[in-house]
């Protein structure tokens, strides 16, 4: 999608701090972090949101989360993360490509403001 900043990211457009890479996502630092390790995995396919994903991308999505555990230990995440996607407006997403928040090396509070 031309104007999509993670799309960007994703074709190398716009400049990211690269954690992993394959043909199908991408794992980069965060901007602004929110914890020491604050990284974010999107697919480089274009999808909205978590609310509009099909049966078309069950494979790719399972395909993150089974990267997740790969781009934790990487890094150094053994003591546990939190895994966060934010949909929508009251889930305050911000940038309209799917991506996954890996968050760590800090403890976690909970319930999640
Ligand atoms: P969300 O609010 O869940 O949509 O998350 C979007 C995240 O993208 C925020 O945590 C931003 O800090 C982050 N972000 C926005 N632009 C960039 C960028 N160019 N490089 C890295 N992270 C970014
Ligand atoms: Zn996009």
């Amino acid at each position: 999608m031309t104007d999509c900043i993670f799309c960007k990211i994703a074709a190398g457009e716009i400049p990211s701090n690269k954690v992993y890479e394959d043909d199908r996502i991408l794992c980069f630092h965060d901007l602004d972090p929110q914890a020491p390790v604050h990284v974010l995995i999107i697919p480089k396919k274009h999808i909205e949101s978590i609310d509009v994903v099909t049966e078309d991308d069950k494979e790719l999505l399972g395909y993150i989360m089974i990267k997740v555990q790969e781009i934790a230990a990487k890094l150094g995440l053994e003591n546990g993360y939190r895994l966060v996607n934010n949909c929508g407006e009251d889930g305050l997403q911000t940038v309209q490509h799917l991506h996954f928040h890996l968050l760590g090396k800090r403890k976690m509070t909970w319930p999640p403001g």
